[in-house]
């Protein structure tokens, strides 16, 4: 045995780079929203094969804007899995309309169309599936269950640079959003952005963000009219990005395929080196796509292993390895269980998700010596 590790979960991997990328907007002061959240928005949408992104402050203002660009508000269902991060749901609530759990697929850690379709209602609007840990959800089954009125507004938080069947996430829905938090496949630290190819729902996102002012601020500053402010045509919500932060999501955007490359490498490692940990099921690969490899979630089956999952993670923690379930049961949180009453049990799926997934250090600043290491921290059990 090698010695004593302390392995993150996860770490961003920023450098020289995104710092030299700060110089440009600190010298000339343009530091909100500008030429290099433009300049980062543009390059988002060639990569992700999109018409328009629109950048925002996370994942999840990005989300209120989608669902409000689509008017959807008090009455309206949204269908959002159980096996989430609490954002996807929490949104639904900000417009006043009700989130609608589905649950998901034990394999995939997705939502499972069969179990959307039994949710829908009259009242039903859109559905939000997650492409989670950087594993599109199943699209075309989804599609096939929804009427065709009803929008599909992709979280792609964890989804920057994944694939299903040969289209990038993002392209993939109506919308699509994606997160820059450092957790996520590249960061600005705080971030998000917006994908559709519907230049109507672009140009509401685009006034959302900005206050529902229908002039922007390029306009209203080197435009031939100075007297000129902005109409304001409806509700919206101070959700810029900075323009620093679009200089270092520029620079981390021309490292994102690196990045996943990385990772792909680091996961099939795992896979191959874990295959005889038969209690410990790896994360499902799509068999026509490309996982992002945010994280690298695998599944504890309480029935065949030495001991339960919290017990492994806290001897995986003495050996200084960081794990983490790999996200919650939305319903099961005291809010979402107080406000709408529900038990574990009623979406069986994601409660299992919830208590049996663990998260293993996946991240561009690993070794392959951690990874030997965490292996070894395994197999020992
Ligand atoms: C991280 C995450 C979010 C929220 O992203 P922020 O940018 O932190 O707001 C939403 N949905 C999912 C699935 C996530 O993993």
């Amino acid at each position: 045995m090698t010695e004593r590790r302390q392995i993150q979960i996860a770490t961003p991997s920023l450098g020289e780079e995104e710092w030299q990328a700060l110089r440009e907007p600190i010298e000339t002061g343009w530091l909100t929203q500008g030429p290099k959240v433009a300049a980062f928005e543009n390059a988002f949408a060639a990569r992700h094969e999109v018409k328009h992104a629109v950048a925002a402050t996370s994942a999840t203002t990005g989300l209120h804007l989608a669902l409000a660009a689509l008017g959807i508000g008090p009455g309206d269902e949204v269908i959002v899995p159980a096996f989430t991060w609490v954002a996807t749901a929490n949104v639904v609530l900000y417009c006043g309309a009700t989130p609608v759990f589905a649950d998901v697929d034990r394999v995939t850690y997705n939502i499972d169309p069969k179990d959307v379709a039994r949710r829908l209602t009259p009242k039903t609007k859109a559905v939000i599936p997650v492409h989670l840990f950087g594993l599109c959800a199943d699209m075309a089954a989804l599609r096939k269950v929804l009427r065709p009125d009803i929008k599909i507004i992709e979280d792609a938080a964890c989804a920057a640079g994944a694939s299903w069947e040969g289209r990038p996430a993002g392209a993939l829905g109506d919308l699509g959003v994606f997160s820059f938090h450092p957790r996520k496949s590249i960061t600005t630290g705080e971030g998000g952005m917006v994908t559709t190819n519907d230049d109507g729902l672009a140009d509401r996102v685009r006034k959302l963000r900005n206050h529902g002012a229908s002039v922007s601020e390029e306009e209203r500053h080197h435009g031939p009219r100075p007297y000129l402010l902005p109409e304001f045509e409806l509700l919206g919500f101070n959700y810029r990005m900075t323009d620093l932060q679009g200089a270092v999501g520029l620079v981390q955007l021309k490292k994102l395929d690196t990045f996943i490359d990385e990772r792909a490498d680091l996961a099939a490692r795992y896979r191959k080196e874990l295959a005889g940990v038969r209690w410990l099921r790896m994360p499902e690969e799509p068999p026509k796509g490309r996982h992002a490899w945010q994280a690298f979630v695998t599944y504890v089956n309480p029935n065949a292993a030495p001991r339960s999952r919290n017990e492994i993670m806290e001897f995986l923690q003495q050996q200084g390895i960081s794990t983490r379930p790999g996200t919650h049961a939305v319903h099961m949180l005291k809010y979402y269980r107080q406000r709408f009453g529900l038990k574990p049990d009623d979406f069986p799926g994601a409660r299992d998700c919830d208590r049996n997934t663990m998260a293993i250090p996946l991240h561009n600043r690993m070794s392959d010596d951690d990874l030997s290491y965490i292996v070894q921290a395994l197999s020992r059990l």
